[in-house]
């Protein structure tokens, strides 16, 4: 869909401020730079949390929030890319460095797949020595003993890394992706995209227009894929608000954005706790939230997530323009190497749901709902 065609580009100024720059903006017109920077740090936050509960009622009138049952095995935690806001990744001789076998990880997925995962969010750190070939090996092993689960594997900026080392166009990659069977993408690894504080935060990794061409690439072969945000760290507000309308853009461009999922940067012992040694206020979990709700006008969904924030600050984000409570996670190791070591059964999970008030729902990773 283009940007002009779009049912809500009323907005003749859609990003320069308009004639008006306040946080009310008329009925199908789109929130501006200005009136979304108006949001996310002056607009109280009974009135913000309101406004975009509103804006997710209208979008997805049902009073329900989803689900995932999944798991998060990374099948390497050796990267050369030392991102500084990383605790999770080791170098090659680390006395604590792996790389599974097909045969390993596929032993794992089975077994949370024999306990109700329906999903796995595959995902490893930049190491030179796994290949595109054993990426597909991954994929197979998983196939061959769980053809039930669906895979949801590799970011974009993993993506990046493998058509460098495979001196391949990253399109030729996903394309060999696609053609084993792989529908969708996770947008992990967006971080900030503003390449001045990406540059900043992790100097080695893929650029944010690489980021965003990626999912382009992704999206005009058929993958659909979600979009995160990394803030709570050097960036400001108005960085974020670029954040949010560089997924916009490419959103009214290619329609292949299934979900937005912010969380904040987590300290730990990264080398990035030196500058920033305390995680982001929860509040402001819940204004980055009900400002993507209102933004990101073109996204289906928005996760506000009991796992990466305090279960409180999931529920609230509920009550913020959420609809999605993102995965009840079986594995998972980057933020619990960041000394973020959450857990809750199921039965917890959607007791908070409705704690809020909303019927849980479980959904697969096509957002499909399972049990309704
Ligand atoms: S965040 Fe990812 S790319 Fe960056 S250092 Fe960690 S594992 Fe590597």
């Amino acid at each position: 869909m283009t940007a002009s065609a779009h049912p809500m580009h009323a907005n003749n100024d859609p990003e320069g401020g308009g004639r008006r720059g306040r946080t009310a903006v008329r009925q199908g017109e789109r929130y501006s730079r200005r009136a979304a920077l108006e949001l996310l740090q002056n607009t109280p936050l009974g009135e913000l949390m309101r406004l975009g509960h509103a804006a997710r009622m209208a979008r997805i009138p049902r009073h329900q929030v989803s689900y995932v049952l999944d798991t998060n095995p990374n099948y390497t935690n050796v990267c050369e890319t030392n991102c500084t806001f990383c605790a999770f990744c080791r170098p090659e001789d680390d006395p604590q460095a792996y790389t599974l076998k097909p045969q390993e990880l596929a032993q794992r997925v089975l077994r949370a797949h024999q306990a109700g995962a329906t999903t796995v969010l595959l995902q490893g750190g930049h190491n030179p020595a796994v290949g595109l070939k054993d990426w597909v090996a991954y994929i197979r092993a998983i196939q061959a003993v769980c053809p039930a689960i669906h895979i949801h594997p590799f970011s974009p900026s993993e993506y990046v890394f493998m058509a460098a080392r495979e001196n391949m166009p990253v399109a030729e990659v996903l394309a060999c992706i696609y053609d084993e069977g792989i529908l969708t993408m996770p947008g992990g690894g967006a971080e900030i995209l503003v390449e001045a504080k990406r540059r900043r935060i992790a100097p080695r990794k893929a650029t944010a227009k690489q980021w965003l061409d990626t999912s382009e690439t992704a999206h005009r072969l058929g993958f659909r894929t979600t979009a995160t945000l990394m803030y709570g760290h050097l960036e400001t507000d108005d960085d974020i608000i670029s954040h949010l309308f560089a997924l916009r853009r490419l959103q009214d461009k290619t329609g292949g954005f299934r979900s937005f999922i912010p969380w904040s940067f987590k300290p730990g012992d990264s080398a990035l706790s030196r500058e920033v040694p305390a995680p982001a206020h929860p509040a402001k979990y819940i204004r980055v939230i009900a400002t993507a709700r209102l933004v990101l006008d073109n996204f289906p969904h928005i996760q506000s997530s009991w796992f990466s924030e305090t279960p409180s600050a999931g529920i609230m984000g509920l009550l913020a323009g959420a609809d999605d409570f993102g995965g009840v996670l079986m594995e998972e190791n980057v933020l619990r190497q960041a000394g973020h070591k959450p857990s809750a059964t199921l039965a917890r999970i959607q007791e908070m749901i409705r704690s809020a008030g909303f019927i849980p729902v479980q959904r697969d990773s096509h957002y499909e709902m399972l049990d309704v």
